[in-house]
């Protein structure tokens, strides 16, 4: 028997002396190199005593030794569990604590604080990884053999626990399995075509689904090659786009994009695919992004649980403001999300997922784990609606419908009336406390530059275009939406700020 992900990366390496990942500094690491790195670092964790099973926990910075070391964890049977960088020491107590795992990585700036944790919590072992690949972990690993005895593993076996980003509460530990993993990649790689003559632009954190499971996994099994970037620089990217073949991006790397004069027809005329996904890509931004490039974003939808669920197709018409089909052997339902019952096309409802992406459940949280799951398909916590053509489109997280005076309103429905008025950048509309309707219609607003909005502006633009008790109560200007590194954008924070607005 074999190591299930593993052993399918390992025989997708096209030659070792093939460029895996080629740096900003023009230096680039080959496939060689990493299966040398990872076979070292599995050696090092084998003899700090972690054993198949184990967690690795890491916070540290995006480098080639992070992704070397996400290999080694596979290789040597580990879970792998990567912490966010902007996790603060109180957060990454709380994961550590739930994770309990036998190695503790981080950045060699917090390792006396780490090291104090790891003291508190009874941690066995902490090393350190720095931004340059330094640190006493790969210090170590220098002297273990460059190669490595892959520990048997199943589809089964744990591959990964990857915490959600905690957009609607605290985040939780989704257990991976190595048959998860597998199965997704190879799907998304049949999907979006990739082949060994890839060059994926790669500015995304590694410790999050999109960067690590989406991004690196693809690119592992289809022995293409990347542009590694620890930061998603707009002009940098477009200079790469000569050379590169695709991007995967969150949406704010495309109105980032879009604001370079440089995005041309011709500067992307190199470029065969770009990816958005982990938060909706604005129809508008589809659209201008087609008329500058001629290029189609693909839009997908899938989460920390599930990996990916549903793409727009590589062939085939890509609708603006939808997520496309369900991937090969998934399932989607729309459920209503009182009763259960399975809704017909064209109604708004639970999105509910079947497949073997889907998790096995949440890291010691059962109660959590059985509540999530109905008749064997994941409660994604997404509203959604399957259109006439089949394709999913989003309206929303279930915990951010509005409900106000008994009636249910989409944020999404508003957001998109509102960001269609002219000088309007984008909009948030969230449901807040209100003592005579339960939650009031709320919008945040960001204007453009130099336009001339006012509350009242924006409620006339408003009037004839939506039902009364859709039409927001109050109007709010700020310059910025809250948003995190995932560009998904933090309503949380803003139903906080404006909690007492009508009492
Ligand atoms: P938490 O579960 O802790 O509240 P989170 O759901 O934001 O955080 P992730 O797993 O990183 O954590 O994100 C998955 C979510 O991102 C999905 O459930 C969905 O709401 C959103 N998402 C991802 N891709 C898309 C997309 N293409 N369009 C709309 N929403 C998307
Ligand atoms: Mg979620």
């Amino acid at each position: 028997s074999d190591n299930h992900l593993f052993a399918a990366f390992r025989s997708a390496i096209p030659s070792l002396d093939k460029p895996l990942a080629m740096l900003a500094d023009g230096s680039s690491v080959s496939y060689g190199e990493i299966l040398t790195l990872s076979a070292r670092l599995a050696g090092l964790l084998v003899a700090r005593g972690v054993k198949p099973g184990d967690r690795l926990a890491v916070q540290a910075e995006k480098s080639v030794a992070f992704l070397a070391l996400y290999l080694a964890a596979l290789r040597a049977g580990a879970v792998f569990l990567p912490l966010n960088t902007a996790y603060t020491l109180n957060e990454v107590r709380y994961f550590l604590g739930d994770a309990e795992p036998a190695l503790f990585v981080c950045g060699s700036e917090s390792e006396a604080q780490a090291r104090r944790l790891a003291a508190e919590l009874g941690l066995p072992a902490v090393e350190t990884l720095d931004a340059d690949g330094a640190g006493s972990l790969t210090e170590a690993a220098a002297a273990f053999p460059p190669s490595f005895d892959d520990v048997a593993r199943g589809p089964d076996d744990l591959a990964a626990i990857l915490y959600t980003s905690g957009t609607t509460g605290r985040a939780k530990g989704a257990m991976l399995s190595h048959g998860n993993l597998l199965s997704n990649a190879q799907v998304l790689k049949e999907c979006w075509r990739f082949t060994g003559d890839d060059v994926l632009i790669h500015a995304l954190p590694l410790f999050h689904t999109h960067g690590l499971f989406v991004a690196a996994n693809i690119v592992l099994l289809s022995g293409a090659s990347i542009f590694f970037r620890t930061r998603f620089d707009p002009r940098e990217a477009i200079e790469l786009m000569g050379r590169a073949t695709c991007l995967m991006g969150v949406p704010t790397f495309y109105t980032r994009l879009l604001d370079q004069p440089g995005l041309t027809r011709e500067a992307t005329a190199h470029m065969r695919l770009f990816v958005s996904g982990s938060a909706p890509l604005l129809a508008e931004t589809h659209r201008a992004f087609r008329e500058r490039t001629g290029h189609a974003i693909l839009e997908r939808y899938g989460m920390t649980e599930t990996c990916m669920n549903t793409s727009n197709p590589y062939e085939g018409e890509r609708i603006a403001g939808t997520v496309g089909f369900p991937l090969p052997g998934v399932s989607i339902r729309i459920t209503d999300p009182t009763s259960g019952a399975a809704l017909a096309d064209g109604e708004i409802g639970m999105v509910e997922v079947k497949g073997p992406n889907v998790t096995k459940g949440y890291w010691r949280m059962p109660e959590k784990t059985a509540s999530e799951f109905h008749d064997g398909y994941f409660i994604t916590g997404d509203l959604g609606m399957i259109d006439p053509r089949g394709y999913l489109h989003i309206v929303g997280r279930g915990k951010d419908l509005v409900i106000t005076g008994g009636f249910n309103v989409y944020p999404k429905e508003i957001e998109g009336e509102i960001d269609a008025i002219e000088g309007v950048v984008e909009s948030a509309v969230i449901g807040v406390p209100h003592p005579d309707f339960g939650e009031g219609v709320t919008a945040i607003v960001v204007p453009g530059k130099g336009a001339s909005l006012t509350e009242r502006s924006i409620l006339q633009a408003l009037e004839g275009r939506l039902a009364k008790f859709k039409q927001p109560k109050r109007v709010f200007f700020v310059e910025e939406l809250p948003r995190n590194t995932m560009g998904k954008v933090q309503k949380n924070t803003l139903r906080d700020a404006y909690k007492d607005i009508y009492r």
